[in-house]
This record gives C-alpha cells, sequence and structure tokens, in this order.
C-alpha cells in the first residue's frame, strides 16, 4: 500500500541505504552473531556515510531530516536478519545522541555530539540499574557534588554497547529520593573508576549488553546534561520516540520474517503439495497480514504526530505495546511453517524468534505500557 508519508527523496534514500547495508552489513552479520559484539568500525561506516546525522542539527554535523528517514533507517536495519545488530547500531544515535542534542549544552555537543555524529566515537544511554528497570524514579547511581566535578558510586545494567562506548549518556541521583532527584549526565567510560562486564543473553547476539559499575568517578560539573535534577523528565520526553523506534523495528523485522516465510512455504511440499496451499497455513498468513497492514498504518500516524509535536505518549505506548506483542505471535508462526527446519539454527527462523522476546521488555515492557495506556484513558 502506498502510503502518503515517504516522498520520492524518501524512497531514493531507501535504496542508497538498503545497498549500503547489503554491501557494508548484511555480510558480516553471521560472524558478529557468533562474537557477540559489532566492530566499531560499523558505526564508523555509518557515521562517514551520513546516517548518524539524520534530525540532528547541521551545526554539528547533521542533517534537518523530518522523522520518516529516521524511519527508514530503522526499517532497512531490522531487514538485516538480526535485530541485535539493528539494535546496537541504532541505540547511539536513537538513544544517546538524542538526548545530547535535545538538552546538552554546546561544549557537550561539539565534544560528543559532533564527533558521534561522524561516527568517531560511540554512546550509550545508561538509564537501568540492578534495583531500577520498569521504576526509573528509583534510580540509585549517586552524584555527589565536589567542587568542580561530581563523585559517582553506583552500577547499571542491561546497557546496550555498554562496553564498547566511550561515553554514558547516564542518569544519576543528584537530589532526594524519587523524580526530582535525577540528573544526566555524561560519563567518559575510560575515566577512573568505571568497570565493564559483558552479559550472556537469550538473543540479539549481535549486540553486546552490559553492566556498568562506578567506584568514585569524578565526572566534571560541564557533563551535566541540562538543569539539574530535571533528568526524569528528560528521560519521560525521549520515551516516546524511542518505543516508537522500538514499535517500528518490531514491524519491519515481522514483514521480513513472513516475507521469509512465505518463500519457504511456497518451496517445501508435503502431502504432495507446497505448504502454501493447506486452508490453515494460508489463513493464518492473510491474519498476520491484516494486523501488519493496520499496525503499520497506526504506527506511521504516531511518527506524523511526533514530528508535528502533538503529544503522543498513550499513542507511543499503545503502539509499542501492539507491535512488539504482534511480532513475538508472528516469530512464534512463522517458526512454526518451517516445522522442525524452524528449530535448526541455519535457517533464519530461529534467529528471528530469539531476537523478537526482547521487544516486550526493552523500552518499557508491556506490562508498563498498559499502565501507562490505562491511566491516560482512565486516570
Ligand atoms: C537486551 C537488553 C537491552 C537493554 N538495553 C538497555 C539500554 O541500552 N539502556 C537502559 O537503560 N536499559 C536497557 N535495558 C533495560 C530494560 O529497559 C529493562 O530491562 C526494562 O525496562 C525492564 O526493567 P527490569 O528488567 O528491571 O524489570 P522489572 O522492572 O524488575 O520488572 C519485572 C516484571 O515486573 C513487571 N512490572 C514492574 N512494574 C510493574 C507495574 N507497575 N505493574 C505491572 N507489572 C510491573 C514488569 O513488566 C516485568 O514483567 C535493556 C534490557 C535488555 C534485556
Amino acid at each position: 500500500m502506498n502510503t502518503n508519508y515517504f516522498t520520492s527523496e524518501h524512497q531514493l534514500f531507501r535504496k542508497s541505504l538498503r545497498d549500503f547495508l547489503d554491501r557494508e552489513i548484511v555480510p558480516h552479520i553471521d560472524e558478529w552473531e557468533e562474537k557477540g559484539e559489532i566492530p566499531v568500525s560499523a558505526f564508523n561506516k555509518l557515521g562517514q556515510m551520513g546516517y548518524y546525522g539524520l534530525g540532528f542539527e547541521e551545526k554539528f554535523g547533521g542533517m534537518q531530516t523530518d522523522i520518516f528517514y529516521t524511519i527508514i533507517l530503522v526499517e532497512e536495519l531490522n531487514k538485516c536478519n538480526s535485530a541485535g545488530t539493528a539494535a546496537s547500531l541504532l541505540s547511539h544515535p536513537t538513544l544517546a545522541l538524542e538526548h545530547l542534542s535535545k538538552n546538552g549544552s554546546d561544549f557537550l555537543k561539539t565534544k560528543y555530539l559532533e564527533p558521534g555524529i561522524a561516527g568517531e566515537i560511540i554512546g550509550c544511554l545508561a538509564i537501568s540499574e540492578p534495583q531500577a528497570g520498569s521504576d526509573v524514579s528509583n534510580i540509585q547511581t549517586k552524584a555527589e557534588e565536589k567542587e568542580s566535578y561530581y563523585l559517582i558510586n553506583g552500577a547499571k545494567t542491561f546497557i546496550t554497547n555498554g562496553v564498547k562506548s566511550d561515553f554514558y549518556v547516564a542518569a544519576v541521583r543528584t537530589g532526594d529520593k524519587g523524580y526530582d532527584g535525577i540528573s544526566m549526565m555524561v560519563i567518559d567510560r575510560k575515566s577512573e573508576g568505571v568497570q565493564t562486564n559483558r552479559l550472556k543473553k537469550l538473543g540479539w547476539h549481535a549486540s553486546e549488553t552490559a553492566e556498568i559499575a562506578f567506584d568514585n568517578v569524578k565526572v566534571p560539573k560541564e557533563n551535566l546534561i541540562g538543569e539539574i535534577n530535571k533528568g526524569f523528565y528528560y528521560i519521560m520526553e525521549k520515551f516516546e520516540l524511542e518505543r516508537l523506534i522500538l514499535s517500528t523495528g518490531a514491524l519491519a523485522s515481522a514483514e521480513y520474517a513472513l516475507t521469509y516465510g512465505l518463500q519457504y512455504m511456497s518451496e517445501r511440499e508435503a502431502f504432495n503439495r507446497p505448504l502454501n496451499k493447506f486452508q490453515e497455513l494460508r489463513h493464518r498468513v492473510a491474519q498476520l497480514s491484516a494486523e501488519l497492514e493496520c499496525l503499520k498504518a497506526f504506527n506511521y500516524q504516531i511518527c506524523q504526530a511526533l514530528q508535528q509535536k502533538e503529544d503522543v505518549t498513550k499513542e507511543c505506548a499503545m503502539t509499542k505495546l501492539l507491535c512488539t506483542e504482534f511480532m513475538d505471535k508472528l516469530s512464534y508462526q512463522v517458526l512454526q511453517f518451517f516445522g522442525g527446519y524452524g528449530y535448526m539454527e541455519e535457517y533464519k527462523a530461529a534467529r528471528i524468534f530469539r531476537d523478537s522476546r526482547i521487544g516486550t521488555i526493552g523500552g518499557g515492557t508491556s506490562e508498563i505500557m498498559r499502565e501507562i495506556i490505562a491511566k491516560s484513558i482512565i486516570g
């Protein structure tokens, strides 16, 4: 279906991005999945091509593009058969750089945003802690104010790119308990007292996930992002885009997986017929396709509303909830289309299935999305 959201310029951008990904990224993915990480050179390349500058200020090397360019980047990266690769390569611009661009000082933008856009350095967003995941207001990593610096003590966990990143856009406690005592600041990974450890996990194998410990780490005062004790509000503001990126990624992965499943169903035979002739399977495909198209339309509509600066907190929670849960259902069914082969590592269905599972957890769980929606509707 043609939509009104993508112009011919968008389509040209999509085509050249696809060529770039097929040439520079896709051939290496199996190796990265095996190794459990993506080399820094992949980030360098995306930066050199300008893909990390989408939507950011020209003054710092960015391009004032609309949200649909970012959506294309998310969609095409999620059609490379490694949601972990997409997550790792996207969390640098859409999480770390976004916070800097929105609320950072010119000093921070020159030091971190500009080389980040160029792909010369990598950043990540470090919010989650061992005792504070869904409940962001419970962040305990302490930033004690000294004369010319903050002294940081505490720990973060589940941080995407947490080992390889050059800098962390971190949430820390600068004030009293609760929402109003949290600030955002940039912490250099090479600072004395920072320790990282890579975690083993079910899926997203190409994406590095880390726990980080801060032991008396000194952070210069100019590394504070925006105003002191306003961090919780900055995080909530940026959750809208983060959730849209996750819902868009889930839908793109779903489209990729369904196309892959359909191809197999046209080739594999049982009872002297291709699988795609069995009504039971045809109807499942019909149902999944119908749901996919509806969700895509809803998701694009919210992207446009966000661009027009409408309040879409509730809608972002809705689309994140529905799209990630849909991808979970679809990945289960696509694997089923493959029978025993779906369970084998050499078939794409296995990776698609395990990569999908994080969708309903990261960036706010399905339960939290329902809470946000219910609060907004019922109070
Ligand atoms: C692979 C991966 C990558 C990640 N990347 C990052 C990253 O880059 N940066 C970052 O900061 N974080 C990251 N995270 C963390 C992620 O955002 C958290 O895991 C998520 O927010 C859930 O927090 P939690 O794991 O502490 O679960 P908990 O908050 O402990 O929740 C446990 C269960 O309780 C439920 N629950 C909690 N509160 C409620 C409630 N009020 N009502 C109903 N149910 C509730 C949850 O839905 C869940 O089912 C990542 C996580 C993973 C697994």
